[in-house]
């Protein structure tokens, strides 16, 4: 997921307008790709314990999200965990701060790397946008974690990120819609915490209907 933060955070209004363009073009509405799957619809979320406290209720309303829409995929989690090895804990989803590229929130990497199926991810949230107090991360960065509801409009959503990154975590690719959860990037104030219909179909599709 990518972000542009002089973009946003200067003509988010521009930006908006050329989504409300992009969502309304029809060559656009694609079948959002599942490239990658699990063998059993499954998965357990580790929340690592350097994550902030203040953004679990997000993350945890993210992984509900993605269990609520029909399928039989069913996402567990486990908040403040620690967790060094990223791929050797198989079944896990481990999110954990990690140092990305300034216009990157965050990042999914799913093992093995090669290969149509996986058995574990790793999500990095960019520690950069997160604020370090001196014994963890607190929710003050750039990425804001509100207990319900909306981020400021100069924020950037920790919940659209998560949900974002959590569906990459099961298998989605990108795809152009901004209506959806999965298209290729985030700006401030966005207002997305759900998948789209045609992702919700596709999850059904992979993994089973409920
Ligand atoms: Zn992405």
């Amino acid at each position: 997921m990518q972000l542009n933060k002089s973009v946003s955070t200067v003509c988010r209004s521009a930006l908006l307008a050329l989504c409300s363009c992009l969502a309304a073009t029809p060559a656009l509405a694609q079948t959002p790709p599942m490239d990658r799957k699990w063998a059993t619809p499954s998965a357990h979320v580790f929340i690592h314990v350097d994550m902030p406290p203040a953004c679990d209720a997000a993350t945890q309303r993210a992984i509900d999200t993605w269990n609520a829409q029909g399928s039989r995929w069913t996402y567990g989690w486990t908040s403040q965990n620690y967790q060094t090895d990223r791929q050797a804990y198989v079944g896990r989803v481990t999110i954990a701060p990690q140092r990305l590229s300034p216009s990157v929130p965050g990042q999914a990497t799913r093992y093995p790397n090669t290969g149509t199926m996986m058995n574990s991810a790793w999500v990095g949230i960019n520690d950069q946008m997160l604020y370090w107090n001196g014994s963890y991360y607190t929710a003050d960065g750039d990425l804001q974690c509100p207990t319900s509801g909306g981020v400021a409009s100069n924020r950037y959503s920790f919940e659209y990120v998560a949900l974002h990154e959590l569906g990459h975590s099961l298998g989605f690719g990108h795809h152009n819609d901004y209506s959806c959860a999965m298209s290729y990037g985030t700006f401030a104030g966005d207002t997305r915490t759900r998948p789209c219909a045609a992702e919700a179909a596709e999850l059904r599709r992979q993994y089973g209907a409920r």
